[in-house]
């Protein structure tokens, strides 16, 4: 590939081979997106997953595809660690005899204390690491759930440690910008304790809430499904997220994630004392203050204004065919929502 490295340098991509490790939906968006945005260098996957790794093939996102992370990384200039958060660590030790003294090493984990400290650990060089954190995903795993534009007008979080190198963290930083994505350079505590509120803690609410819905005895799982209305139906999208994914989320950012449900659950009870003591006014005065918010959301750019997130208020033809009952089978497969 003679000219590869300057056609990836006039895109905006200052290495000539990536390894990609861990082709779930992240890793496979990112090999979509390199491509898409002019990388033309060699792109090695490696996988654990048999059936993961065939679909990257069979997808053509790669270049060469490894069940050994070693092997994939070997040559390469850029590392992306794409596997759950709670496999950082274990995928750094595995792939450490195998990387390039130059080469740069990122992630994409959703929780980075954690994952800096496990993987400053296992690397020979701790300057060549640079940690990051796309704000864009869905619900949805693997690598056909990825697609070339994920990260394109999203926010990519990136959370030098004390001793990334700094023409690595340009290096990763210019990768994202290639990509469309808008970088932002965060303290790492502060990002765990910023996707603890706006990320972490709400899926934790979603998965308690289905949770409830389905354990109450009064109430049937299929009266549940049948009439599952906005709110609800919201809080199941989020609580269909990934459960590996998220166990090892709540695992490695316990202390905000701990104190950030302290404050919720103090704030919760007092929205149920104001409902025992027929307190509309605080009722009122909160939920008036929480419109603003989402407001200041949309405006922001950070979420659709259209009713019921663009929902199509009925799906084509439908209306004829389907009892109002039925609905529910074909709403909310209009548009992806990121996630975390
Ligand atoms: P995913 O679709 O579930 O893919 C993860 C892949 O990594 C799977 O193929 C998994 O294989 C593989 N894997 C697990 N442990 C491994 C190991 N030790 N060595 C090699 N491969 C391993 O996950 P994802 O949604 O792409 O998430 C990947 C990372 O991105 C996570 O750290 C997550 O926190 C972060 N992230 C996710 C989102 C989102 O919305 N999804 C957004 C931003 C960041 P198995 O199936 O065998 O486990």
């Amino acid at each position: 590939m003679p000219d590869s490295e300057f056609a990836s340098e006039d895109a905006g991509f200052f290495f000539d081979s990536v390894a990609i490790i861990g082709i779930g939906l992240i890793g496979s968006s990112l090999a979509q997106a390199l491509r898409a945005n002019g990388f033309t260098g060699p792109i090695a996957i490696a996988d654990r997953n048999g059936d993961a790794l065939r679909d990257a093939e069979a997808m053509g996102l790669g270049n060469s595809y490894h069940v050994s992370a070693a092997k994939a990384v070997t040559g390469a200039d850029m590392v992306i660690l794409c596997v759950p958060v709670g496999a950082m660590g274990a995928t750094a030790r595995a792939i450490a005899p195998a990387l390039a003294k130059h080469a740069v090493i990122t992630d994409v984990g959703s929780v980075k204390g954690a994952v800096a400290r496990a993987v400053s650990a296992a690397i020979p060089d701790r300057t060549r690491f640079v940690p990051g954190h796309p704000i864009a995903g869905s619900e949805q795993s693997g690598p056909k759930a990825g697609w070339a534009t994920l990260f394109q007008h999203r926010w990519s979080i990136i959370t030098p440690t004390d001793h990334s190198a700094e023409d690595a963290i340009e290096k990763v930083a210019a990768m994202w910008r290639a990509m469309g994505a808008e970088v932002e350079f965060m303290d790492i505590e502060r990002h765990d304790l910023v996707l603890a509120i706006t990320s972490h803690v709400p899926h934790l609410i979603a998965y308690n809430i289905v949770r409830t819905a389905s354990d109450m005895e009064s109430v049937a799982e299929s009266e549940v499904i049948k009439f599952s209305a906005g709110g609800f139906r919201d809080s199941t999208r989020l609580a269909a997220s990934d459960p590996t994914m998220w166990r090892d989320i709540f695992l490695n950012n316990k202390t905000a994630v701990i104190e950030t449900l302290g404050r919720f659950m103090e704030d919760l009870a007092m929205l149920q004392r104001a409902i025992r003591w027929g307190d509309g006014e605080q009722l009122f005065d909160l939920f008036q203050r929480t419109r603003n918010i989402r407001m200041a959301i949309v405006e922001a750019g950070q979420e659709t204004a259209a009713p019921d997130f663009g929902r199509p208020r009925e799906a084509p033809g439908e209306a004829a065919r389907t009892r109002p009952a039925e609905h529910h089978h074909h709403e909310g497969e209009s548009g992806w929502d990121e996630d975390d």
